[in-house]
């Protein structure tokens, strides 16, 4: 379980991290065909898919689980406040809910883990756009307060809900 003092850090590093993300998105030496020897997604034609890889792919670990193995999230969902321990595991089967279909549709998109921290529930993901899905649908089942930070380029959000 990561501590809320980790989460801070990982604010304060901010500008360190985003430089580091690049890392993940250099499409520039991605063989073509590939395939993850971790999740078999499947690169193809510059897009990550849930096809079968082609006959000769190279094995190359997607840019998900190397966020994964990192543990190095491009999304984070803080959700807190005094109705979430009431409501804790609807809450928490609507994120996985939101978690699956973001993957089966986007196999970059993935949730990291759900964790407990000291402000309530902390939702990780590879992908900025997967954890607003997330605290979107949060926010639109439960109402409640919602906060979106993106970084400028968008490639992160920090998203906390309250109610
Ligand atoms: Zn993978």
């Amino acid at each position: 379980m990561k501590s809320e003092r980790g989460f801070q850090h990982a604010g304060r590093e901010q500008g360190l991290r985003e430089r580091r993300d690049d890392s993940y998105r250099d499409v520039a030496k991605m063989p073509d065909p590939a395939a993850c020897p971790v999740c078999h997604a499947t690169y193809l034609k510059g897009r990550w898919t849930w096809l079968d890889a082609p006959a000769g792919a190279a094995s190359h670990k997607c840019p998900a689980c190397r966020r994964i193995e990192d543990d190095f999230p491009a999304g984070y969902v803080t959700l807190r406040g005094e109705f979430l321990p009431q409501h804790r595991g609807d809450i928490i089967g609507l994120v996985m809910a939101r978690g699956e279909s973001g993957k089966r549709d986007h196999p970059l998109q993935r949730i990291i883990a759900v964790k407990d921290v000291a402000q309530g529930l902390l939702v990780t993901t590879t992908d900025a756009h997967l954890a607003s899905v997330i605290a979107r649908a949060v926010h639109d089942a439960y109402k409640g307060e919602l906060k979106l930070d993106y970084s400028k380029d968008e490639n992160f959000l920090r998203a906390t809900w309250s109610r």
